[in-house]
């Protein structure tokens, strides 16, 4: 595997490999998992060279002891990559990917007022940020991301339609522990106690569908929900219902649909979603 730290050898490397080979990208914040390693086994399937980033961005941190506390663990990173066949490992330092202190701040109009672009006020705009210069630096004809991040692969689909970037962009399903969790880096700050009341997020999307498909009002869905995640102590941010296409809020399961829940379990927050079909 080629490791690269800065920008312009990377770009020298690919520019050799591009006319003959497709290549994938991962853009990942590091602490891999298997949720990672699903992404980067698509890249090796549907594309000849898979890079991977791995890149903590300070930019779309809304809070300074998340960033900090963020796990860092890049020799495991490096291991994890390796026994995944990928090619190139990116690693570059925040001096590499801010060389000069950004001015650019990114407007999503509806589709980051809501949810986690509520609750993480400059988070979205962090996010595309980098993601534009991940893809500038790399231009992948693929671009692989992960449906855990459910309406960061919207504000992703809508940044490439309005800014022409070359790629394809493809939505991973989630990976989840046995007991349902989804798979996230942030998962390694939970402690044994907390690491089982995590389940909890999972839990409330199941109970929500059903109780939605039995016809109750997401009103009284979400009540039930912050009932249910209070009785283990999790603090419920959001349960949103939405559409599946544009994010819009639902308020009944109609076409394709997605139950998006966000809470904290003690200092950690962590976040879940899954899709439903409605008539
Ligand atoms: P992160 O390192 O958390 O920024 O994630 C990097 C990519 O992996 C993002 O596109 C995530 O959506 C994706 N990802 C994170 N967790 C999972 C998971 N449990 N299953 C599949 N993909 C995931």
């Amino acid at each position: 595997m080629h490791i690269f730290k800065e920008i312009e050898p990377l770009r020298a490397f690919l520019n050799q490999k591009r006319a003959q080979h497709r290549i994938g990208l991962v853009p990942t914040m590091g602490a891999l998992h298997s949720g990672h390693a699903s992404l980067l086994k698509a890249a090796r399937q549907e594309t000849h060279i898979t890079v991977c980033s791995i890149y903590v961005n300070p930019a779309q941190f809304n809070n300074p002891s998340d960033l900090e506390k963020y796990p860092r663990t890049l020799e495991k990173d490096l291991a994890l990559l390796e026994s995944n066949s990928c090619d190139v490992a990116f690693v570059p330092e925040n001096r590499e990917m801010y060389q000069t202190p950004s001015t650019i701040q990114f407007d999503f109009g509806d589709l980051d007022k809501i949810m986690e672009g509520k609750f993480r006020p400059g988070h979205f705009s962090g996010v595309a940020l980098v993601v534009s210069k991940l893809f500038n630096i790399v231009l992948p004809h693929v671009a692989y991301f992960g449906q855990k991040d459910f309406q960061q692969f919207k504000i992703i689909e809508r940044l490439v339609d309005e800014l022409k970037f070359d790629l394809k962009l493809r939505c991973m399903p989630i990976l989840r522990e046995k007991d349902g969790l989804a798979m996230s880096s942030r998962n390694q700050r939970l402690d044994s106690d907390q690491r089982k009341k995590a389940i909890v997020f999972q839990e409330s999307l199941i109970l929500s569908k059903e109780l939605l498909a039995k016809g109750e009002k997401l009103s009284v869905v979400r009540d039930q929900i912050k009932t249910k995640c209070e009785g283990v102590g999790v603090k419920l941010e959001y349960l949103e219902l939405a559409s599946g296409e544009n994010l819009n809020p639902l308020e009944i399961v109609t076409g394709k649909a997605v139950l998006l829940i966000a809470g904290y379990v003690g200092e950690v927050r962590l976040i879940d979603n899954i899709l439903i079909h409605g008539n």
